[in-house]
């Protein structure tokens, strides 16, 4: 094939991946370049590790769903760095323990009265880490950013130091990991692991509250790493003496540095944000719609975006434009409403009994296929029913991560467009769902 020819087909690949998935619709998608294409295999150039990782764990069923639907054959994808642009070599990137999202940058974090504090102490820890604020803890209720803000100074201080080791992780990852170890009798990998990195990032600590001997670790790793000049950074939902049943000893050291609390947004704010969000996904809207989003959603930022994938949602299901009225119509009208009746309840008591399963069962950790197909088809009937998050449809399954939920849906969603029998079933259940009695 020309050249030409397969840039042509890669363009109209990548449209139909963005109407397949608007959600994870990213502008920077302009700067992926076709590699190879031939043979039922397409090789896709990404701009960096992070937007080819995100590309591979957020896309690659619609941009597969979408190469199937081009080109009439079975295509396998992958994605890669681009070769044609100089990256840091590889042999940087290994000692580096934690994947960056590109979303998750300072460039891409509004800043303003609420969050000032935490985002300068963030920045100014990137630039100098270890010699500034240590340890650095943030709190905010869930969704106003602590995560983003996290992602951000490790990618920033990676860029800046690409020789330091950073390691960015959940505290659920870091008490599982620990548990890990214990049982495989290597406490002692675990304990170099966490002992010799430059920056230690936890997410969400309050993870540790009543976990006793994971305190107690952790107690010693802080000790090692502060004495040692070693960059700490920490988030919670609340700030150091609410996190219930910590130790006194960990309370007083998450005080020692700064501590930044994160609050609710103001109006201006999420003004901001909205556009930010959307010039992210590659859409303009005007300063109308995104006043009206900010004006409905308040509290929360992911609530905000979820209400930006609405607009954008219908949007693209009913092929118009992005207007104030459409916009009002999807976040007010017979859509939301349609939504708001259905609950996950009612999606997992039709599915539990369509399958003879439990909800214990579904939200055990149980991985047989009796138990994880219906599992996985409640994911995602409550994505595409309710206006649910992914982080709330996981919480309802037993507590399991958006990525989880995320791969769920992409997967049934594809089974529904490659296998006749799932189509009947989901369009069966869905019609029990909304056939199910309104309390
Ligand atoms: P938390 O960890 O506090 O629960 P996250 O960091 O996961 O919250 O943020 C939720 C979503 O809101 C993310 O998509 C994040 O990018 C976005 N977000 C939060 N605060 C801001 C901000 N100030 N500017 C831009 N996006 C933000
Ligand atoms: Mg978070």
């Amino acid at each position: 094939m020309a050249v030409r020819e397969v840039e042509n087909i890669f363009a109209d690949i990548l449209d139909r991946a963005k109407v397949l998935d608007p959600v994870n619709t990213r502008k920077w998608f302009e700067e992926l370049r076709v590699v190879h294409l031939s043979g039922g295999s397409l090789e896709i150039g990404c701009p960096d590790e992070a937007t080819a990782a995100f590309l591979q764990d957020n896309c690659k069923s619609s941009f597969t769903r979408a190469a199937q639907q081009i080109t009439g054959h079975l295509v396998t994808i992958s994605f890669n760095v681009n070769s044609h642009k100089k990256s840091a070599p590889l042999a940087q990137h290994s000692e580096s323990r934690f994947k960056s999202h590109p979303d998750y940058t300072f460039d891409n974090f509004v800043v303003g009265p609420s969050n000032r504090l935490a985002h300068a102490s963030c920045v100014a820890v990137s630039q100098s880490p270890g010699n500034t604020y240590n340890p650095l803890f943030l709190y905010g209720n869930s969704g106003l950013g602590k995560t983003h803000l996290l992602h951000a100074v490790c990618s920033e201080a990676q860029k800046k130091f690409d020789t330091v080791v950073i390691q960015l992780l959940s505290c659920e990852n870091f008490v599982n990991r620990f548990i890990r170890a214990i049982e495989e009798g290597n406490l002692a990998g675990f304990q170099s692991q966490f002992r010799t990195v430059d920056t230690l990032v936890i997410d969400d600590i309050q993870f540790l509250r009543e976990r006793e001997q994971s305190q107690e670790e952790f107690f010693h790793t802080f000790n090692a790493l502060y004495n040692n000049g070693k960059q700490i950074i920490l988030s919670a939902d609340c700030s150091p003496a609410e996190i219930p049943s910590l130790e006194e000893r960990l309370t007083s050291r998450f005080n020692w540095g700064l501590v930044a609390r994160i609050d609710p947004p103001s109006y201006e704010t999420r003004v901001a944000i909205v556009q930010k969000k959307a010039h992210l996904r590659g859409l303009s809207i005007c300063d109308e719609i995104a006043e009206y989003i900010a004006r409905k959603v308040h509290a929360n930022i992911r609530e905000l975006e979820g209400a930006l994938t609405t607009i954008c949602a219908v949007a693209t299901t009913t092929s118009k434009q992005i207007t104030l009225e459409l916009a009002q119509m999807a976040l007010d009208g017979q859509i939301e409403s349609a939504a708001r009746h259905i609950s996950i309840t009612d999606i997992i008591e039709v599915v539990t009994s369509h399958f003879d399963v439990r909800l214990t069962d579904l939200q055990s950790k149980k991985r047989s296929q009796s138990v994880t197909l219906p599992r996985q088809i409640c994911m995602y009937l409550a994505r595409n029913l309710t206006r649910h998050s992914l982080e709330e449809i996981g919480g309802h399954l037993g507590g399991r991560d958006h990525t989880t939920v995320m791969h769920a849906c992409s997967k049934i969603g594809q089974a529904k467009d490659s296998e006749p029998q799932m189509h009947v079933l989901l369009g069966e259940l869905t019609k029990q769902i909304t056939q199910v009695p309104q309390a």
